[in-house]
């Protein structure tokens, strides 16, 4: 079972994807959404028709795909037992972790709680860059880069 959070994330992926939006209570039947741009909170506003319940999720900053150098920071935070917050927000994180026990590999899944940006790994956490970094222990700095910055 995908958590609320997973499930807010997939029904925004399928909206900003332009793909229809299946309701997560009834199979079947595709939701109506939209994007509503407000003052303070921009959101997604879903609307069943078949049971007229709505779903608000909140877009601002609006999700995106997690570039994979800040994912790969993730993982070496979550190797040094460091929180993770979302670069974009500044909010927690929710990880899955999938062990694939015979070839040590593990797939993370990262995920927003605000803003539904996500990012996944899949790897061998002891091997490849994680760990090369000298730990300080700190956030790394913002590095400059084309992605918008919100304020
Ligand atoms: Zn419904
Ligand atoms: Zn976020």
């Amino acid at each position: 079972m995908p958590t609320e959070v997973e499930q807010l994330r997939d029904l925004a992926k399928l909206y900003w994807a332009g793909q229809p939006v299946p309701c997560p209570k009834h199979t079947g039947v595709m939701m109506s959404g939209s994007f509503v741009k407000t003052t303070y909170a921009d959101h997604l506003f879903l609307t069943c028709p078949r049971g007229k319940e709505t779903i608000t999720i909140p877009q601002r900053p609006r999700q995106m795909e997690f570039y994979p150098q800040a994912v790969e920071g993730m993982v070496e935070n979550i190797q040094r037992g460091d929180a993770i917050l979302c670069y974009r927000c500044q909010s927690k994180i929710e990880t899955a972790t999938q062990e694939n026990v015979e070839t040590g590999r593990f797939a993370y899944t990262f995920t927003c709680v605000r803003c539904f940006s996500y990012g996944s790994w899949a790897g061998n956490p002891s091997a490849a860059k994680i760990g090369s970094a000298p730990g300080s222990g700190t956030q790394k700095k913002k590095k400059k880069t084309s992605e918008p910055v919100e304020v």
